[in-house]
């Protein structure tokens, strides 16, 4: 039941605007949506209607949040980026963590306030949790995607949404509404990157490009330690130990009590030198604090491992910088669980280095209960991938999808499965070998 909307709601705070007292108008006005928004917390918000062709990724997803929804509200936060600069992890996460916390509360005040007003509303969080068991994307939405089109910001060098006045430091929710509003916000005309370089500079493992190429992969490895996949492959890695010594060659002993952190605090991350170093909108730090390559050093020496994948680009970018005590060899930590998810992953696993002067072709062709199919193209140091089998490869790998999926994940050898023949291979051998590794995890 509605409530009576000719009762204002007495505000929380006497500065807040109130939920009008008369019934909201067919129309909402996106000005009195943002207000709102800024009044339950958020820095900074705007609005974009659901069906705008830049959305149309998130549409399906929205209306099932939200049969009905018309209207989006993107919401903002900032992290104090004095904080994320500094020589202490636990301060930079700690700050990220509350402004995470306080851009959900905002959400989920401005959902309630409105459905108090007799909206539907569902608040979409920032981050975790997600959900874990889908396989490919795990989170409702691209709030990246959306707070550009909210007029918030835009992507930078980075890959990290630049607000123009408060730069990379902040943290994205979002409101679905069930109305539409009066007019909704516009992409920012510029972008506020200006291009300075020092986030490739301070990313340790190498995962942004000078040419704007980014690999999540390597990024994930390192950055998510203490988070998804590094939880993942520090269960694995307990479970294979034969007993205490074996652990502790292992799993140093500060890693183990990173996860502990992890588990008690939230989910901490282990570098964030990309939205701490990014110079946009923070003005000029008034001395002595570091700035441009001085911070960029500053955030590459505050110690802890530099966490690479075997074999990866990330490793030979670790090693030509770090001292070989600070690099830490792990796994990916992703599991596939079918065939198609693998053929989804292979750009994301994709390590460009590996491939120089590789010219190879491989149609892959997968059995049971989800068949499917897929041609992988190595040309040039790129990748392409497309579905179905075209052109003339120069190996074909023909297998049980379960089968290659126990092989991928390195539970299977490769020879028995071809001894039970669950598993073919047809054409080089070689050719094969380098292509899979261009594809470490
Ligand atoms: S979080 Fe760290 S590893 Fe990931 S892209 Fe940013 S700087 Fe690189
Ligand atoms: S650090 Fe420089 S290049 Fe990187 S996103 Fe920020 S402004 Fe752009």
């Amino acid at each position: 039941m509605h409530q009576n909307l000719t009762t204002p709601e007495p505000s929380l705070d006497p500065h807040r605007p109130p939920i009008p007292a008369t019934p909201l108008p067919d129309l909402l006005d996106p000005a009195w949506l943002r207000e709102l928004a800024l009044a339950c917390g958020a820095d900074a918000a705007g609005v974009v209607e659901v069906e705008r062709e830049a959305l149309k990724g998130d549409a399906a997803a929205m209306e099932a949040m939200l049969p009905g929804v018309k209207s989006v509200v993107s919401l903002l936060a900032r992290v104090n980026a004095d904080a994320l600069r500094g020589p202490w992890m636990g301060v930079a996460n700690r700050s990220a963590r509350f402004a995470e916390e306080g851009v959900d509360r905002a959400a989920s005040e401005l959902s309630r306030r409105l459905q108090q007003a007799g909206l539907r509303s569902v608040a979409v969080h920032a981050s975790f949790p997600m959900d874990v068991h889908r396989e490919g994307r795990i989170w409702p939405l691209a709030h990246k995607v959306l707070a550009e089109q909210a007029g918030l910001g835009t992507r930078g060098h980075n890959r990290l949404l630049l607000h123009p006045e408060f730069g990379a430091a902040v943290v994205l929710a979002a409101v679905l509404v069930d109305r539409p509003a009066a007019g909704t916000s516009a992409p920012l005309e510029r972008s506020p990157c200006n291009g300075c370089g020092l986030c490739v500079e301070a990313c340790p493992t190498g995962a942004i490009g000078k040419d704007g190429a980014f690999s999540l992969v390597n990024c994930a490895a390192h950055n998510y330690r203490f988070r998804l996949g590094g939880f993942n492959a520090w269960v694995e890695t307990l479970v294979d130990s034969r007993d205490r010594r074996d652990y502790r060659k292992r799993v140093r002993p500060e890693e183990t009590m990173g996860i502990w952190q992890s588990l008690t605090t939230g989910a901490n991350h282990a570098c964030m030198n990309c939205m701490a170093v990014c110079p946009v909108g923070q003005g000029r730090p008034k001395p002595p604090a570091p700035r441009g390559k001085d911070l960029v050093r500053q955030l590459l020496d505050r110690g802890g491992q530099i966490h690479v994948i075997r074999g990866s680009d990330a490793e030979v970018h670790a090693r030509a910088r770090f001292q070989p005590e600070r690099i830490r060899i792990v796994s990916s930590g992703n599991r596939l669980t079918t065939a198609r998810g693998f053929l989804q992953a292979l750009p994301i696993l994709f390590q460009p280095g590996q491939a120089e002067g590789l010219e190879v072709a491989v149609h892959f062709e997968f059995t049971g209960a989800d068949p499917c199919g897929a041609t992988a193209i190595l040309s040039q140091g790129r990748l392409r991938v497309a579905p179905g089998l075209e052109g003339n490869p120069d190996v074909t790998v023909m297998a049980d999808g379960p089968t290659w999926v126990a092989i991928a994940s390195g539970l299977k050898g490769i020879l028995p499965a071809i001894l039970t023949r669950k598993l073919r291979l047809r054409g080089s051998r070689k050719a094969f070998r380098a292509f899979m590794r261009c594809f470490p995890s």
